[in-house]
């Protein structure tokens, strides 16, 4: 195994969109299922939490950074394609794996228009917008477990609903990803990327650093989580560098120098507003590491 696999004290904060995060005790970014097992294997024997991170869109990681093993799948990013099949390595970037199936006029994808992250943070995430999730086209994954074995879980596994797939309840790494789509129009599906893509710009998803939506949305109650954040008065509203954005309250911005603790102390505030003012208990979508 090459020598510089396992580093320490890796700054995290440059791997987030939010752009917010201490250090990681341990950090690798293997290259291939080995150095996967490899540094799963190295997190057991030494009896350290493992912390995966994909394109970090939808991380807060604390200012204290992380104890235990970081494993970044940013090098994990080849491609396999089998006609409409495509199989990709986790790492692999939306924005890529966008390309990728333009290239072969292969739709199915265009939901995914300007999603910032990875494919295996999408799948994990059950990532969704403009009507389509990823567990439309998910077909199989395979999954490394905490003693470095491999094995493939189907869809029935996953078992997919709103922002929700089996993976989040287990402590696998999702090696690759198998997806299904279908032939079609190369410039009609080059036309939805864009659309998607123009449409998050024209609202300022891009405009600051952010993790993009920090709550989900409740379906029964049939206003979006945040429309009811701006309704309890909150939109602008700031705590220290973190501030809920003007064009989005459920975007939370880092406006330059914010803290993961003004971040947290920000969500926290916003949670008791709105179950005072809205009677409404919000579910976090942001996934938080390293806070208590
Ligand atoms: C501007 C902006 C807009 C956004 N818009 C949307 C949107 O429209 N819809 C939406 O659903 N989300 C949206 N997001 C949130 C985010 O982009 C998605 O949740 C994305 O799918 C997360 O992928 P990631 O690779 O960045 O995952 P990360 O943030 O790195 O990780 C998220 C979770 O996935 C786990 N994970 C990642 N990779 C693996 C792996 N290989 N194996 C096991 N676990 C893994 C991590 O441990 C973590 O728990 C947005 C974010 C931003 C910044």
């Amino acid at each position: 195994m090459r020598r510089d696999l396992i580093q320490k004290n890796i700054d995290l904060k440059q791997f987030t969109t939010f752009k917010i995060g201490g250090k990681a005790e341990y950090y690798s970014a293997p290259k291939d299922i080995e150095e996967v097992k490899y540094s799963l294997n190295f997190a057991k024997d030494k009896g350290l939490e493992v912390i995966i991170i994909g394109g970090g869109s939808n991380l807060l990681i604390s200012d204290d950074g992380v104890e235990g093993a970081v494993i970044h799948t940013a090098a994990l990013n080849k491609s396999k394609i089998d006609g409409a099949i495509l199989t990709v390595e986790s790492g692999l970037t939306v924005k890529s794996l966008n390309d990728l199936a333009l290239s072969r006029s292969l739709s199915g994808l265009e939901f995914s228009g300007g999603l910032p992250g990875s494919i295996g943070g999408a799948c994990y995430m059950n990532a969704r917008s403009y009507n389509g999730e990823f567990a439309d086209v998910v077909k199989e994954a395979t999954v490394v477990d905490e003693f470095g074995t491999a094995s493939v879980v189907d869809k029935t596994f996953l078992n997919y609903s709103y922002k929700y797939s089996a993976l989040m309840d287990l402590n696998y790494f999702i090696y690759d990803v198998k997806l299904e789509l279908k032939k079609g129009d190369p410039s009609v599906i080059k036309e939805i990327y864009l659309k998607n893509f123009n449409d998050r710009k024209s609202k300022g998803q891009f405009d600051y650093p952010s993790a993009g939506c920090v709550f989900k949305n409740n379906y029964q109650i049939g206003v979006s989580s945040g429309k009811i954040i701006e309704e309890a008065g909150l939109k602008g509203r700031v705590v220290g560098g973190a501030k809920v954005s003007e064009k989005h309250a459920n975007f939370l911005i880092n406006n330059g120098d914010a803290k993961a603790a003004d971040v947290m102390k920000l969500i926290k505030f916003i949670e008791d507003e709105v179950l005072e003012k809205k009677g409404v208990k919000l579910e976090r979508e942001l996934r938080i590491i390293g806070f208590e």
